[in-house]
């Protein structure tokens, strides 16, 4: 079963994007995910093709129009589509790590990306639409929102990332930041290699970085330790990086 995107956008022309290079884009020619994109305007209204449309209640921008909103994504998405349509959204869940290892262990998703002011909120009940957003910021449009949910979701679509896949060390994975990373060479501008490192015991070498996560989530991700803060604390396992 490969991963399927549909995208819904008043700007197909941005996808993927940044998703047509490196391991995604790989990926992509190779049959590993797909993606459609589905431009909302061939839904607009009158010889203009209008699809936004001032606020009720008045105030300034435009709010896209749910009725054109609706038919796109009719035509787009089969009635039996098993697929979470999610709308990008600064109201929206947070993304996270384990809401998009849900979508990757799924079909894939349908995206609406909003412009403007956003979109006629009877359409997000209409349509069954979960709003995600990316972080507490605003963005100009829901295209660049939706191209970051789906670069996390294709780089843990086996065979995407090779070996890697897996991903159980990452940030996040195991509820901690992940550890500091290190490479060659060994001395760079009189600063060294950590001597954990170095000594070739495995076990150490695991404790170490496990420490590093733990002090580095606590420094700066008190959040994500929680009240059960020990069940969430996970050894890891040595592991070679590329
Ligand atoms: N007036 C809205 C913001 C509209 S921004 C508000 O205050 O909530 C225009 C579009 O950009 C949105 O409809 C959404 O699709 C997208 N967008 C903006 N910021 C986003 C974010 N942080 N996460 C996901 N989508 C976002």
């Amino acid at each position: 079963m490969t991963f399927r995107a549909s995208v819904l956008t008043l700007y197909p022309e941005m996808f993927p994007g940044p998703l047509g290079h490196s391991l995604a884009g790989e990926g992509l020619r190779g049959g590993l995910w797909s993606l459609e994109t589905h431009q909302i305007r061939e839904h607009g209204i009158g010889r203009h093709l209008k699809v936004d449309d001032s606020p009720a209640g008045g105030g300034a921008g435009m709010v896209l129009r749910c009725d054109v909103l609706a038919a796109a994504i009719d035509a787009a998405v089969p009635a039996d589509d098993t697929r979470p349509r999610l709308l990008m959204s600064p109201r929206g869940r947070p993304l996270s790590q384990l809401m998009v290892r849900d979508f990757v262990a799924g079909a894939g998703v349908v995206i609406v990306c909003g412009r403007f002011e956003g979109v006629d909120e009877r359409v997000i009940e209409g349509r069954g639409l979960t709003e995600v957003s990316i972080g507490d910021y605003i963005l100009s449009g829901g295209e660049m929102a939706a191209l970051v949910l789906l670069d996390a979701c294709v780089r843990l679509i086996p065979g995407v990332m090779g070996k890697e896949a897996s991903g159980a060390e990452e940030s996040f994975e195991n509820g901690l930041l992940e550890y500091p990373h290190y490479t060659r060479p060994r001395e760079w501008e009189g600063r060294g290699l950590p001597e954990a490192l170095l000594s070739g015991d495995h076990a150490r070498i695991a404790r170490w970085r496990r420490e590093q996560a733990e002090r580095l989530t606590r420094e700066r991700r008190p959040d994500l330790l929680g009240d059960d803060q020990e069940k969430q604390v996970v050894p890891n396992e040595p592991r070679q990086r590329r």
